[in-house]
């Protein structure tokens, strides 16, 4: 039985029709929807005879096909969605790995050099309790139990118990990471979300990491005052002096090399239409492959706040509220990936992820880990106009084979 990257995208649709409406995807993880999509996976999986499946202790599905060697190949993704999400962010991954262990599968009548397992993480997209990776970040150990345990939905229901309805131990969760025991390598693909590949009218490229992120509130404090009586000498205006923030922040970022910054959002008080703005609190993201780089956006965005505070004569303070570490993926596996796109026809592009995926746990994991991303449409995810050519899904389930026999040589 061949490659059929076809079937992959057949697949893709039957998933969609069984678990989306006319407002897109709705497997939402730890939802009856979800379990419906966990259990039609299942069923795909069954087909091929000899395949060992279990969830782990982080209700990660795991299908193993055991090799000649324990050590093991991982091919990753997931098939929980947002809420109206797109056709593809996850499952494309998950979908493309079950035709490659296929192939693989009857290409060594059951037994392999190396074992291959695809793993299905569980709530990548943390869409119902706002903690995304949950099931990666479980099994890399990195994820913070205290956080996490506090955590409800917006009814109020407890991230613990909604867990425990699906057989999961909460407290348990990091035992989930002994399923990294025999990792040899972790490869994942992934629709890109953005519109680079778009833009440069290309497939498929190659993810170098996952950005480091440093998000900050940032707090200007003047004073109010009467609009009407305040002369414009006398302000101590601190929305004027946020403000100085904007454009500020796209030169920052012109300069850092390929880094990204946002204010997303901006609160004033005391927001009345007569009264000067007293307090104003906007809030940075700051993101970036290389962690110098990342370092001295942070430290520019904090040098030029100081200097608009002391201009308009009111007082700034920052308080950080999240930051990770940019996560850089194999070079080895690195050079593999372009040369399986290369192989496939297409050019290799090599791009950062602006996104943090499952697979950037797993490398935090210390597992050799490398990423390929497929174009998407409009550079539009996590809504229902979210496409990508089908003749550019059977590429990248193409190009993501020969990654997959690539890396199993590597690891055998
Ligand atoms: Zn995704």
């Amino acid at each position: 039985m061949p490659l059929d990257p076809k079937r992959t995208v057949a697949e893709l649709k039957e998933l969609r029709a069984l678990t989306g409406d006319e407002n897109g995807a709705q497997r939402v993880a730890f939802t009856p929807t979800w379990t419906k999509a966990r259990a039609w996976l299942q069923k795909r999986i069954e087909v091929t005879n000899g395949l060992e499946t279990h969830n782990d202790a982080a209700g990660n599905f795991w299908a193993t096909l055991h090799g000649k060697s324990d050590k093991a190949l991982l091919i990753g993704g997931h098939i929980d969605s947002v809420p109206n999400g797109g056709w593809l962010d996850g499952c494309l991954n998950t979908l493309g790995g079950v035709e490659i262990l296929r192939r693989i599968h009857s290409q060594y009548k059951g037994k392999p050099p190396v074992t291959v397992r695809l793993v299905d993480w569980a709530d990548e997209e943390g869409a119902r309790f706002g903690k995304s990776l949950l099931g990666s970040s479980a099994c890399s150990g990195k994820i913070d139990m205290r956080e996490t345990r506090k955590l409800r939905d917006k009814d109020g229901v407890r991230l613990v118990d909604a867990l425990k309805e699906h057989g999961i131990d909460f407290e348990k969760v990091k035992d989930s990471g002994e399923e990294l025991k025999n990792a040899a390598a972790y490869i994942e693909l992934h629709i890109e979300q953005g519109p680079v590949l778009l833009d440069l009218d290309l497939p498929l490229g190659v993810v170098l990491g996952t950005f480091g992120v440093e998000r900050h509130t940032i707090t200007f404090r003047g004073q109010a005052a009467h609009s009407g009586s305040t002369p414009m000498n006398r302000r101590r205006d601190a929305f004027l002096a946020a403000a100085k923030m904007s454009p500020e922040i796209y030169e920052i970022a012109k300069r850092s090399n390929g880094g990204v910054c946002t204010i997303g959002s901006c609160t004033t008080k005391p927001g009345i239409v007569t009264s000067v703005v007293e307090e104003c609190r906007i809030t940075l993201d700051q993101r970036h492959l290389d962690a110098n780089a990342l370092q001295r956006m942070l430290n520019e965005a904090k040098t030029a706040s100081e200097k608009f505070a002391r201009d308009g004569n009111v007082d700034v303070a920052w308080e950080r509220l999240w930051n990770i570490e940019p996560i850089l993926f194999n070079n080895e596996l690195i050079k593999f990936c372009g040369e399986a796109i290369a192989d496939a026809g297409a050019k290799p592009h090599r791009l950062p992820s602006g996104p943090l995926h499952d697979a950037a746990e797993v490398a935090r994991a210390g597992v050799p880990t490398v990423m390929m991303f497929v174009q998407s449409l409009r550079g539009i995810s996590h809504n229902k106009i979210e496409d990508t050519k089908e003749e550019h899904l059977e590429l990248a389930v193409t190009a993501f084979d020969k990654l997959a026999d690539k890396a199993m040589d590597w690891v055998a």
